[in-house]
């Protein structure tokens, strides 16, 4: 890796600490990614960015932000990044998935808050990560009550703005969501003293739909009888492409992908014949967090596709690109992120509706839905989930995890015998 220390220095990083997670990530990334076989070339520069994740882009940050350049940074796929980019600014995503930093969030947290959380408040407070040191300012949102608590905590320390997202999806809720992104342009032409005019808006929102055009090619693939990409590959693209710039994470996909239809021609995959293919559902995987994507790929299976923000979720649903006017292209995003289906919304059956949608889609085998501990809604939802995939008929294993590594081995001999239950 070339040498970023200076600049982690003038971000008033704690070096020491930090020296540690960089010791411990390439064995990580080299255990759970390099070790797969058959792996198609066009990871090589998502295997780059993982080695200089706190170097290259966070470089490029701070190089834009000495042009005067602003950089605002996200937790969640309802916070509409079109608009920041409008305002010629940037947009990062900022989760925390590493246990690394889930002590420094217990600081100001209680323990029984979910580790994303803890860990995103942690790397803020620890200063270990350099996205969370470079962001001018957090955009947070009203999803669940421990995020709502900790923007006011991490507001001591950094310019918090928080998007108010309504909780059900009737039309004055859609129109309320509209009037939210209003005001978030209004907040982010303030703070960048960039106008957001429709011509620029609309450039935006190209930007961002052709981002999520290459997601979507790529998940194609994934419903190939043998895909000849891994689940955690596309997991870890996935990952990447909440930091990476847009167009250049939109051109790398589409690359990859260039790769990946000669390998549906020549007829190649990366799973051993017959390997069940299993749909991921429940709580988000901010990187490093591969845990089980792992476990239920080294198990032998094939993960074909995630029902989560870190996967479907962020990419599924277009905004409409034909609006002229600003108040058009606000409508256009409201109606855009107001498709998603969070667990935070009730009723949420548009959620169980995507889940088996995906099943037929993906032709999974069967469903895990996995849980953050500590995440009550994606918890309580489980219930309704297991309950419409034992009424579709479709296999159905509800597991709950952190970010440690301590329920490894039981992780692995329940997914085990699931995807044995599954073969019978
Ligand atoms: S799970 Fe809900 S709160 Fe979390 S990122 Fe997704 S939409 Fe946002
Ligand atoms: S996983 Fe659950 S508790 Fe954690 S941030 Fe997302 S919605 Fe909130």
């Amino acid at each position: 890796m070339a040498d970023y220390r200076q600049m982690w220095q003038d971000l008033g990083m704690d070096l020491q600490t930090h020296d540690v997670l960089c010791d411990v990530l390439p064995q990580a990334f080299g255990d759970v990614y390099l070790s797969q076989k058959n792996r198609p070339e066009g990871m090589d520069f998502f295997n780059m960015v993982v080695a200089e994740i706190h170097g290259i882009r966070p470089a490029e940050l701070v190089e834009f932000q000495k042009t005067g350049g602003k950089v605002f940074g996200t937790f969640c796929v309802y916070v509409p990044d079109e608009v920041i980019f409008a305002a010629d600014a940037i947009a990062t995503g900022l989760c925390g998935g590493s246990q690394f930093w889930v002590p420094g969030g217990e600081k100001v947290l209680p323990t029984s808050t979910c580790p994303l959380i803890k860990a995103s408040v942690g790397a803020r407070l620890d200063a270990t990560c350099p996205f969370f040191r470079i962001a001018d300012m957090y955009i947070g949102e009203t999803t669940c009550d421990g995020k709502k608590k900790a923007w006011e905590i991490l507001a001591e320390d950094v310019p918090v703005y928080v998007m108010d997202l309504p909780q059900m999806k009737r039309d004055k809720d859609v129109k309320a969501w509209g009037e939210e992104i209003a005001a978030l342009k209004d907040k982010v032409e303030e703070f960048t003293g960039n106008k957001v005019t429709a011509e620029k808006l609309k450039e935006g929102i190209k930007l961002i739909n052709d981002k999520r055009r290459a997601l979507a090619r790529l998940y194609e693939f994934r419903k190939q009888p043998n895909p000849p990409i891994s689940g955690k590959d596309c997991l870890l693209v996935s990952q990447i492409a909440f930091y990476d710039d847009p167009a250049r994470n939109a051109q790398m996909i589409n690359k990859l992908c260039g790769e990946l239809d000669e390998r549906v021609q020549n007829g190649v995959g990366v799973y051993e014949e017959g390997a069940k293919r299993i749909l991921i559902t429940g709580t988000p995987m901010a990187i490093p967090n591969w845990k089980l994507h792992h476990i239920v790929e080294s198990s032998g299976a094939a993960v074909v596709a995630e029902e989560t923000c870190t996967g479907v979720r962020y990419f599924e649903h277009l905004v409409e690109e034909n609006r002229d006017t600003l108040e058009g292209q606000i409508d256009a995003l409201a109606e855009r992120y107001m498709k998603i289906n969070c667990a935070c919304f009730t009723p949420n059956e548009k959620r169980i509706d995507d889940i088996k949608r995906l099943v037929k889609e993906y032709d999974a085998d069967g469903v895990i839905d996995v849980n953050l501990k500590f995440c009550s809604l994606y918890d309580i939802e489980g219930y309704n989930v297991e309950k419409a995939m034992k009424e579709a008929g479709i296999p159905c294993l509800g597991i709950e995890t952190d970010y440690t590594d301590e329920d490894a081995g039981q992780l692995r001999t329940r997914v085990g015998a699931f995807l044995e239950m599954l073969g019978e």
